[in-house]
């Protein structure tokens, strides 16, 4: 890939192995650049990746995306993979979110991947690694919810990368979020709580599977509080769990969660 530094390994891949590329999956490497990119060479490792970033902004490629990287078991025939440095629970840095939007958006021009989240191991788009299950090895904690909530971050950045080569309708220009009600707050009963939590699930900060009800109860700030730690500029200043969203984060949810 254009752009990315060429570090080829020269074990733990499967050459000419790419069956089909449905997508990134994005994965964070609980430990430093520097030691993940030794590790891909080493023989025990019988592990690796397409790409890495590491935490200052750097990407590199260790696998040329015709070939098979080791990195999600059974997902591996047809996901293309990307670990980040970092620990696990750790969110991205604003860096690895250009890093991993710029991959998305090159394999959207090269495999027509759509700019989207996946909806899981059949769907098509950027993916993370615990999606995967028990099939692609188990690895519930990777890359952390932290990551999962800027998955949508990501994709928001790489529809700006991919500009003309976007769908035709992808025109954000004549998308007008809804006001910001009145009566919106944590706790209280207000109708509009609905229309909060349709927005949460679009955009994929809550379950698709949560029913909703006019209460702002703890599911719906869980999802608001996910929301705010992946743009803090949303939430009140000096309150890193914010429940409470705003004027300004509610215009951005629903651009984020519509804005397609
Ligand atoms: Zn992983």
């Amino acid at each position: 890939m254009p752009g990315a530094k060429w570090r080829p390994i020269p074990v733990n891949f499967t050459k000419g192995g790419q069956d089909d590329v449905r997508g990134v999956v994005v994965h964070i490497m609980d430990g430093s650049y520097a030691g993940t990119d030794s590790w891909f060479r080493d023989l025990k490792a019988k592990a690796s990746a397409h790409f890495g970033t590491s935490r200052a902004g750097d990407l590199c490629q260790w696998v040329d995306t015709a070939d098979r990287a080791w990195a999600q078991a059974d997902g591996n025939r047809t996901w293309l993979s990307v670990e980040n440095e970092g620990r696990g629970g750790d969110a991205l840095t604003d860096d690895q979110l250009d890093r991993c939007a710029e991959v998305l958006a090159w394999t959207h021009k090269t495999y027509s991947v759509p700019l989207q989240v996946a909806n899981g191991p059949s769907g098509r788009g950027l993916g993370y690694h615990a999606m995967g299950g028990s099939a692609w090895g188990g690895h519930t904690s990777c890359p952390g919810s932290h990551v999962v909530a800027q998955l949508a971050e990501i994709v928001r950045r790489a529809r700006k990368l991919a500009g003309g080569t976007a769908p035709s309708d992808d025109d954000p220009s004549t998308y007008t979020p809804p006001k910001f009600p009145t009566g919106l707050a944590p706790n209280k009963a207000e109708p509009c709580a609905r229309t909060l939590q349709r927005a949460l699930k679009a955009a994929g900060y809550m379950p698709k599977g949560v029913k909703e009800a006019d209460n702002y109860g703890p599911q719906t700030q869980a999802a608001v509080i996910k929301f705010h730690n992946a743009h803090p500029q949303y939430r009140a200043k000096g309150k890193p769990n914010d429940p409470a969203i705003g004027p300004k984060g509610w215009s951005a949810l629903f651009r984020l969660a519509y804005d397609k």
